[in-house]
């Protein structure tokens, strides 16, 4: 794998490395990789396309403070085929390989944010799919 693709512009300033991801959520991003080989964070075809789509570092001025994307839990997948991404990851199969919330396509429309932040169960009505969040 391309430690590239999740990590920002500046990752080897503050020492980072898989060990700054949550575990799951490296799984999750295998997983997902190989089903849809295209698919890409921050590198699309060897190419930095984005900064903050991985983890965030301090650098960051974007997002919440305290957004899953600053510990390592939190991912902005994008693929030319989103629709197909998307409802991947908001399936069965998509919670089977970890996805535990999904941020809805409506604040996201061009890419598909994943990460393994566990749901308020109160609010998590289908338990069979991740959890669909409004930012
Ligand atoms: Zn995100």
């Amino acid at each position: 794998m391309n430690i590239n693709d999740i990590m920002p512009p500046d990752w080897q300033l503050f020492n980072y490395s898989f060990a700054s991801f949550d575990k799951n959520l490296l799984t999750i991003y295998l997983k997902v990789k190989a089903l849809f080989p295209e698919l890409w964070v921050n590198v699309k075809d060897g190419k930095r396309v984005n900064n903050w789509c991985g983890l965030r570092s301090p650098s960051c001025a974007i997002g919440a403070p305290k957004s899953a994307h600053r510990s390592g839990k939190a991912l902005d997948l994008h693929h030319t085929d989103i629709k197909a991404l998307r409802s991947w990851c908001m399936s069965f199969e998509g919670l089977k390989a970890g996805i535990l919330r999904v941020e809805a396509e409506s604040a996201t429309p061009t890419w598909v944010h994943i990460d393994v932040i566990q749901p308020n169960p109160e609010r998590w009505k289908d338990k069979s799919v991740p959890y669909v969040f409004m930012p």
